[in-house]
C-alpha cells in the first residue's frame, strides 16, 4: 500500500458531514460567485492573521498579481525576489513587464538571505554585476529602472527574516510581499504569516496547510485604501458598479463553493497546525542523528506551517529510489532554481550565480508531511532512511 504524500482523504473524513453542508447551502441561495460564504471566510481569515483586511482570491499567484498591481508595478520596475521558489513568484513579475531581480537564499532557512539583498542592491545602484549577478536587461539598455518591491517567500511553511528585510525596505521606501502561499498558519515572532508585511499572500491549492477543492488565494492588507483597490483590481478595476471601470484588472474572484469548503477547513486549522508540529518534531527526533541527513532548522520565535518536510541529503537519488520500493512518495521542491528556468533565459542568468540555491536544488527533497501522519508509518519511514545509508 503505498504511504500517501498529502493525506486529504482522511481530513476530508474527519469533516464529511461539515463540507456537504456547507457546499450544500450555496447550491441552495445560487449565489456562486461572490456569495455570502466569500464575505464571511474574508472576515474570519482577517481575524486569524490579524489584519485589518483580507481579499480572497482565485489562487496564489493571481493574489501576488493582484499585489503586484496594488503596488503600482509596471514595466520597467525591480522587484527584488528568490530564485528558490515556485514558478509564481516570478511569473506574476514578468508578466507585468518589470524585472525579477534574483536574491540568492539562506543555506539553512532556505529563504531569501538579507546580507545578498545588500549585496543586490548596490549592485543594481552601481549597474555593476561584480558586485552581484544581475539581469543583463539592466547593463544593456538606458531605461529609468526604478526598484519597487521585494517579494520574500515563507519556503515550506518557515516565514522568511522580515525583520531584515523590512528594514532594507524601509531604507530604500519600497514595498515588502510576503509570499505565504506555503506558510499559512505559520507564526513569526508572535505574528501570523500573511502579516509580516505591506502585503501578505497566500494559496489555497489542495495541497497547501489550508487548502480549498480547487484553485483559490487571498491577499492581507491592513490599508483600507489599499484593500479597496484590491477589490476592485480583483472584478475588471470595477468602481461603484459592474459597468464602471476605473482600471485595468483581472477576473481574480474566489468561488463561493471554495470558500464554503474553506470554512470548514478552518473549524480544524489550528488542530491540524499542532499536529503538523508533532509530525515534524519526530521527523527531527528520528533524523537528526544521522550524519547523511540535514534535517530542517527552526530559529527561535518562528513556528513552521510545516507545508513541506525537506531534508538535505546524500545521494538524492539513490534515497528516492530505495524508498519509492518501499512505496515511500518523495517530491523534490525544487529540481531547478527560477533564474536557470527556460522562460527566464531572456534575464540572462547562468549557473554559478545563485550557488546556495543550485547547491540546495541537488539536495533536497521532501518527505511526506501531513497532520494525518501516525507514528508507526513515519517510524517506518524513518527506518527506511536510515537502513538506505546503513547499506
Ligand atoms: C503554491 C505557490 C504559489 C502559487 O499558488 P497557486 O494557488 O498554485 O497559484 C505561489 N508561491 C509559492 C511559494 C507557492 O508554493
Amino acid at each position: 500500500m503505498e504511504i500517501p504524500f498529502i493525506d486529504l482523504k482522511s481530513q476530508y473524513k474527519r469533516i464529511e458531514e461539515k463540507i456537504k453542508k456547507n457546499i450544500n447551502n450555496v447550491f441552495k441561495h445560487g449565489k456562486f460567485i461572490l456569495g455570502p460564504e466569500v464575505y464571511e471566510l474574508e472576515e474570519r481569515l482577517a481575524e486569524y492573521v490579524g489584519v485589518k483586511n483580507c481579499i480572497t482570491c482565485s489562487s496564489g499567484t493571481d493574489a501576488l498579481l493582484l499585489a503586484l498591481m496594488a503596488c503600482g508595478v509596471q514595466r520597467g520596475d525591480m522587484i527584488f525576489t528568490t530564485p528558490f521558489t515556485f514558478m509564481s513568484t516570478a511569473e506574476v513579475i514578468s508578466l507585468l513587464g518589470a524585472i525579477p531581480v534574483f536574491v540568492d537564499i539562506d543555506p539553512t532557512t532556505f529563504n531569501i538571505n538579507p546580507n545578498e539583498l545588500k549585496k543586490a542592491i548596490e549592485a543594481v545602484d552601481k549597474r555593476d554585476p561584480s558586485i552581484y549577478p544581475l539581469p543583463r536587461i539592466l547593463l544593456y539598455e538606458e531605461d529609468n529602472f526604478t526598484k519597487k518591491a521585494i517579494i520574500a517567500v515563507d519556503l515550506f511553511g518557515l516565514c522568511a527574516d522580515y525583520n531584515e528585510i523590512n528594514k532594507i525596505a524601509e531604507q530604500m521606501g519600497i514595498y515588502v510581499i510576503e509570499d505565504g502561499a506555503q506558510s499559512f498558519g505559520g507564526e513569526y515572532f508572535g505574528k501570523k504569516a500573511c502579516s509580516l508585511a505591506h502585503i501578505g499572500c497566500t494559496s489555497f491549492f489542495p495541497a497547501k496547510p489550508l487548502g480549498c477543492y480547487g484553485d483559490g488565494g487571498a491577499i492581507f492588507v491592513e490599508s483600507d485604501e489599499v484593500a479597496e483597490l484590491i477589490r476592485s483590481l480583483r472584478v475588471h478595476g470595477q468602481g461603484r458598479n459592474k459597468y464602471e471601470n476605473l482600471r485595468i484588472g483581472i477576473n481574480g474572484r474566489l468561488d463561493t463553493i471554495q470558500a464554503a469548503v474553506l470554512l470548514a477547513k478552518l473549524e480544524i486549522f489550528d488542530d491540524e497546525i499542532k499536529k503538523r508540529q508533532i509530525v515534524a518534531n519526530r521527523y527531527t527526533q528520528k533524523l537528526k542523528a544521522s550524519p547523511y541527513v540535514k534535517t530542517p532548522y527552526v530559529p527561535e520565535q518562528l513556528l513552521s506551517a510545516w507545508a513541506q518536510y525537506s531534508i538535505v541529503v546524500k545521494d538524492r537519488d539513490g534515497l528516492i529510489n530505495f524508498l519509492k520500493k518501499g512505496n515511500i512518495p518523495t517530491n523534490i521542491y525544487y529540481p531547478r532554481p527560477i533564474h536557470l528556468q527556460k522562460a527566464f533565459n531572456y534575464l540572462g542568468y547562468k549557473e554559478g550565480d545563485m550557488k546556495i540555491s543550485e547547491d540546495i536544488a541537488k539536495n533536497i527533497v521532501s518527505l511526506p508531511m501531513h497532520p494525518y501522519l501516525d507514528e508507526k508509518t513515519q517510524e517506518y519511514i524513518v527506518d527506511r532512511v536510515i537502513e538506505f545509508y546503513n547499506q
